[in-house]
């Protein structure tokens, strides 16, 4: 095993581990996966990560094919598709986290409530039509939902985000349910007022730079 692997391997393991303690997942919930080459790791299926060693992490080709005694996550064709469709994705979190599923079970989008939606690649958040979980329908429609956009909710289930890497995934995944909290509050005081898509466009373009070190001084 290379010594990428090994790393990838304890990181995977910690990735979901923190997932479990920021309350993204509980128990068998959701599963997360990082890119190796043109292969992905992927936690295993139906097993709590608490139980889990970075040794079953399980390794999945472009092709579906698996090696080691552990099954991939049911949802290895959703984490392939992303992969495929992506360059940008290094790393793919998917979660049955409260606010984000409380949204999902209503099977609407977000809108642009709030500035920090631009955050995840555009003026709304899209909301996937419902499929059974672990099938080519959800990665389908999982696919779409993320076209230009690196955050997406899955109808009665979850969310899907993704990010460049194990760290990125994590900190845009609980960025994300945190926004969806937001929302959920916010419509309990009624319909919220929306931004536009001339104040949303001016968002999008400072995100281009923020974070970002400066040449020099500050704006
Ligand atoms: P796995 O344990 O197979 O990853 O399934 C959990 C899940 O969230 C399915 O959508
Ligand atoms: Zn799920």
């Amino acid at each position: 095993m290379s010594i990428t692997e090994h790393t990838l391997r304890e990181d995977l393991l910690a990735t979901t581990l923190e997932m479990s303690r920021a309350r993204l997942n509980v128990g068998t919930s959701g599963n997360a996966s990082v890119r190796l080459g043109g292969d992905f790791l992927i936690t295993p299926s139906g097993l709590a990560s608490e139980t889990c060693a970075a040794a079953d992490m399980v390794l999945v080709d472009t092709n579906g094919n698996f090696r080691g005694s552990l099954a991939p996550s049911s949802e290895w064709q959703l984490h392939r598709d992303i992969y495929t469709a992506r360059a940008d994705a290094g790393a793919i979190l998917h979660a049955h986290s409260p606010f984000a599923t409380a949204l999902a079970c209503q099977r609407s989008g977000i809108p642009p409530f709030h500035y920090m939606i631009a955050r995840f690649g555009g003026t709304t958040v899209r909301c996937a039509p419902y499929a059974t979980f672990g099938t080519r329908a959800l990665s389908d429609a999982a696919v779409t939902a993320l076209t230009g956009r690196n955050a997406c909710l899955l109808a009665n289930h979850g969310m899907v985000v993704f990010g460049r890497d194990l760290a990125h995934a994590l900190a845009l995944a609980v960025e994300f349910e945190t926004l969806c909290e937001q929302y959920w509050r916010t419509r309990q005081l009624g319909e919220p007022v929306l931004l536009s898509d001339a104040e949303m466009a001016e968002v999008i373009e400072r995100f281009r730079w923020y974070g970002r070190p400066r040449e020099s001084g500050c704006a």
